[in-house]
């Protein structure tokens, strides 16, 4: 019989332990409609209702009211979800389910955690290297060697790479060349060229600063063409997202308040992010010190009143719209915390049909994961892939691109369409924008 993470007593006490249980008023709200399960994507791989938003959502209550011990029979369900949060776009009494899943991870990972049970790679990982910006640059400078100094390219002469899970072999294939950060090598201020509208801070991003900096470097020469002054605040730190995904909220509190502070005394008028998790984790801090403290609470609510995903601030604030026309045939792909989780679906594809020459066609299913889902990819391969299967299925076949907003997905989809041989770009939105901008200023021929 599998461990009790908390044994339930005669009294029926809560299978919830420690601090920051998932609360009363948002699992109660679950009428059982079943509307989620037609979007739930484990739910729909496995038919299996302990792996859909309705089913968690009652094990996750059946625990907290302690009618159940919380032991595997909880623990698999909320692992194995995404985090998508794609039933809750269609949830009639608006039930949190993310933010269910996210407390009772805390619960599982501080468990783990008092008795020496966390996986050794995910607590290296999320303790030890993505709260360290320069750890973070160490690891990227050694990825920038393993591809510069041939050694990749002897791994796959001598066919070594094939010693790795198959999913992790698909991922080395695609593995960009991290470029040098853009912390560390942009100013860290930047002005328009006509007087600025306003003052915006730009997260760098743990990951797509150290494996996809192009990414930032196009996201500030958007913005400064369009009238703000950016700025990159040295103190910042990673988000915390994969943090509060995986239930560790004790290093996301301490991560948050790192931000909070440095974009608070840099003073900008606007947060902004190219990463649709990142925004997503940005605007909800202020639920990391609901129960903690009301003066850090309303710091985090000022903090994430400011913040906006770049395809979101350009609309809101007004963009200009490119004169210059680029050729291609492009699809969107909705990222699930741009479209789930911080409801932005129109903002993107506004920018890319403004690109004169674009011809914009959707994909089926465009806000159905693709897999990626912070390290989903990594924990849960089997899933993941057969959900990277089904997107890179969904992608028309006439299309020349994919166009999306968040590193993860971008990383995932590249390398679906690698492992199936399609021939398509995968860009960021504001790449796009970047393009058609720079051709129009004869930078680009
Ligand atoms: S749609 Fe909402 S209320 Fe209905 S079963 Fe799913 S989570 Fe519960
Ligand atoms: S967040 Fe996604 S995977 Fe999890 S229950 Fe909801 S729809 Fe299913």
């Amino acid at each position: 019989m599998a461990e009790r993470l908390v044994s339930t007593n005669e009294e029926r006490a809560t299978a919830f332990g420690y601090p920051e249980p998932p609360q009363p008023d948002k699992y109660s709200k679950c009428v059982h409609c079943g509307f989620c399960l037609e979007v739930c994507p484990t739910y729909q791989q496995s038919s299996d209702e302990n792996h859909s938003p309705r089913g968690r959502v009652y094990l996750i209550k059946q625990a907290a009211l302690g009618d159940i011990p919380l032991d595997e029979a909880v623990i698999d369900p909320v692992m194995t979800c995404l985090d998508c949060r794609a039933c809750e776009s269609v949830c009639p009494s608006g039930v949190e389910v993310g933010n269910l899943i996210e407390h009772a991870r805390g619960q599982i990972y501080a468990w783990q955690t008092e008795h020496g049970r966390l996986n050794r790679v995910q607590q290296f990982t999320l303790r030890h290297l993505f709260p360290y910006p320069k750890r973070l640059r160490w690891a990227g400078k050694f990825l920038r060697f393993y591809h510069r100094s041939g050694l990749r390219s002897l791994a796959h002469k001598t066919q070594i790479t094939k010693l790795l899970p198959q999913h992790l072999r698909d991922y080395e294939d695609i593995l960009p060349t991290p470029s040098s950060p853009t912390l560390t090598t942009w100013p860290t201020v930047t002005s328009p060229q006509t007087s600025p509208k306003g003052r915006v801070g730009l997260l760098t991003g743990c990951v797509m600063d150290a494996l996809m900096s192009p990414i930032n470097e196009a996201t500030i020469r958007v913005v400064a063409h369009n009238g703000w002054e950016v700025v990159m605040p040295t103190q910042q730190v990673c988000c915390g997202a994969l943090h509060v995904h995986a239930g560790d909220r004790l290093t996301a509190r301490s991560l948050a308040r790192t931000n909070i502070r440095a974009f608070l005394e840099a003073d900008v008028d606007y947060v902004i992010t190219n990463s649709a998790g990142c925004g997503a984790a940005m605007k909800e801090y202020p639920d990391l010190f609901e129960e903690l403290s009301e003066e850090e609470y309303d710091l985090a609510t000022q903090f994430a009143n400011k913040v906006r995903d770049v395809s979101e601030f350009l609309v809101e604030t007004g963009f200009e719209p490119p004169k210059h026309s680029i050729s291609g045939a492009v699809t969107y792909h909705d990222a699930c915390h741009l479209c789930h989780a911080q409801k932005i679906r129109q903002q993107p594809r506004r920018l890319i049909q403004s690109i004169p020459g674009i011809q914009f066609e959707e994909m089926p299913n465009a806000d159905r994961c693709c897999g990626s889902a912070g390290i989903y990819n990594l924990t849960h391969p089997d899933m993941a892939g057969k959900l990277l299967d089904q997107k890179v299925a969904d992608i028309p076949p006439d299309v020349d691109t994919v166009v999306l907003g968040n590193p993860g997905c971008l990383l995932q989809i590249k390398a679906g369409l690698n492992k199936h041989q399609r021939h398509v770009n995968v860009v960021h939105t504001v790449e796009l924008l970047d393009l058609a901008y720079q051709q129009e200023s004869g930078l680009e021929s």
